[in-house]
């Protein structure tokens, strides 16, 4: 097995998950089968649960396990689908345990943190790196080191270095050098404790990752060496960039992936880094603005929306063009009307739960149809342009969705019969990979080429069909359904440059190398209006 487990001191947030995908990346453009991994300290079992104002958006994976968005970086740089076997909380470790014990298969036994728990972690990696067929599996611990919770995980990863050898398990540690102002330079201490604190567990760092948000010089690159007993050309400077997407390059200048494949005892003389390097070409190129409005409901807090807010610039900078994002609480809207949308190339409004706001997207929705702005509508999106469609051009003035109006005369949007017994909340939506079947001769088509495609879900609600003819008559379009003709996937609107809406979720699938076409789409209907 070849492992590589990346640890974080000094404090979290600091980019561990994008340092440990960027290394992924290197490997993957060195010719290997990378797959990654990440076991996080919280009692959540999982995170659907959890508050998007603290952790940012929830994010779906193919057999629709809920996750944070580390999984999504891991996905995006080493361009794969992962699944639930890919991240674990301690809550899920725990249930797992906790469940054998009920059943007696610890029967006689004291059922411990060591060796119970550590050899639970310790499977959880042997058994993914095995089913994947993984060259090279990367494990990220979360948190920090001497964050009390994951002290038991950074164990069993001082298990597997002893049991494999450090051959076969290297450990990358990142850190943050702070800068100070009064005498404008970086201090080392706090990088020197958190290696310390990694050694009271019987680690040696072989690589460390210095963050930091000024210019880390030779020098101060040099002290960290030093003090921490690692080699210079192991201490890895990671500066605040201006693009993400320059990292996996910054990396490889520095011979990040050859020492680790070295270390490894694989072989590196295959790098190839130039999809990477067209993609740095295109950001530097991208000068050019083209402003998009993003109207939702956690608009103050960019975290909630990450990805698709990503995707939406990323998907400009292969147009060699950069995207103003403007986010608009819908709320507003509805206080002050549609002007806000005046000088808007494009409009977005991505998924959501609940009430709030639900007006104010329905009148941006308005003002998109009738005056002709490119439109990417996504989940409760879609709905909303259902309802839009439904309200203005049926007439239907009560037109809703059950979820707003449980007993609404007219729910264009209501709850699937499948899931009408759930009541429990975590893991009940369609959640997930589904099939969708794409209708010839439509927008849908146009952008997708092909007839079908596989998409992620999160949502409980689903298009009505009794009103399909009805809107469908008028200049609606279900252009995408699931295999069977049941479930709207996508929707458009006919006489339109762009108004797109996906039940599913786009976002959760594009990747830098390779933007999700909807996106794409967006892009290129936004251009043209531009002239
Ligand atoms: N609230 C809607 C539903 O549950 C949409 C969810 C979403 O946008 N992810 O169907």
């Amino acid at each position: 097995m070849k492992l590589i487990v990346v640890t974080g001191g000094v404090l979290s947030g600091i980019g561990k998950g994008i340092s440990g995908a960027s290394i992924g990346a290197i490997l993957k453009a060195s010719g290997y089968k990378v797959f990654m991994q990440k076991f996080d300290g919280y009692l959540n079992v999982d995170a659907g649960t959890i508050n998007p104002y603290k952790h940012g958006e929830v994010f779906v994976m193919d057999d629709g396990a809920e996750t944070d968005l580390d999984v999504w970086h891991y996905e995006r740089f080493i361009d794969v689908s992962l699944n639930k076997s890919s991240c674990h909380t301690s809550g899920k470790l725990y249930e797992e345990i906790l469940m054998k014990e009920r059943k007696g298969d610890y029967l006689g036994q004291d059922v411990q943190i060591i060796p119970h728990f550590t050899d639970l972690i310790k499977s959880k990696i042997q058994e993914w790196y095995t089913d994947a067929e993984a060259d090279i599996s990367i494990v990220e611990v979360g948190g920090t080191v001497w964050d009390m919770e994951n002290e038991y995980i950074v164990e069993a990863m001082r298990q597997l270095r002893q049991e494999f050898g450090e051959n076969n398990v290297v450990f990358v540690h990142l850190t943050y050098l702070p800068y100070l102002a009064a005498t404008k330079e970086l201090k080392t201490k706090p990088t020197q404790n958190s290696v310390r604190a990694l050694r009271t567990r019987w680690i040696t760092p072989d690589f460390l990752i210095t963050r930091a948000d000024a210019d880390i010089s030779e020098a101060i690159l040099e002290k960290v060496a030093f003090f921490c007993g690692v080699p210079k050309n192991h201490v890895v400077p990671a500066p605040t960039v201006e693009s993400i997407y320059q990292i996996p390059l910054d990396f490889a200048k520095r011979d990040v992936g050859k020492l680790i494949l070295d270390q490894l005892q694989l072989p590196s003389d295959k790098l190839d880094m130039s999809a990477w390097e067209d993609l740095y070409i295109n950001i530097k190129a991208s000068i050019e603005e083209l402003h998009v409005a993003m109207v939702g409901k956690y608009v103050w807090l960019e975290d909630a929306y990450y990805s698709l807010n990503e995707w939406l610039k990323v998907a400009w900078l292969h147009q060699q063009r950069k995207v103003v994002l403007h986010f608009i609480e819908a709320e507003d809207i509805e206080k002050n009307g549609v002007d806000v949308l005046q000088d808007m190339d494009a409009i977005c409004v991505p998924g959501g739960f609940g009430e709030r706001g639900i007006q104010g997207m329905v009148m941006a929705a308005q003002y998109a149809r009738e005056n002709n702005v490119p439109y990417l509508w996504v989940c409760l999106g879609s709905q909303i342009m259902a309802i839009e469609f439904a309200k203005n051009v049926l007439g239907l003035d009560d037109a809703n969705s059950q979820e707003f109006l449980p007993d609404g005369q007219h729910n264009v949007v209501h709850i699937m019969e499948t899931q009408k017994s759930v009541t429990t909340k975590g893991g009940t939506m369609r959640l997930g990979t589904y099939p969708c079947t794409i209708k010839a001769d439509t927008l849908a088509r146009e952008i997708f080429w092909v007839e079908h495609i596989d998409e992620r879900h999160r949502h409980r609600y689903e298009f009505n069909n009794a009103y399909r003819e009805q809107m469908e008559d008028a200049w609606f379009v279900v252009s995408g359904t699931s295999p069977d003709g049941e479930l709207a996937e996508i929707v458009e609107v006919k006489n339109h440059p762009y108004m797109i809406g996906a039940q599913f979720h786009p976002e959760l699938i594009s990747r830098p190398l390779r933007p999700h076409p909807m996106f794409v789409g967006l892009v290129k209907a936004a251009m043209e209006r531009e002239g």
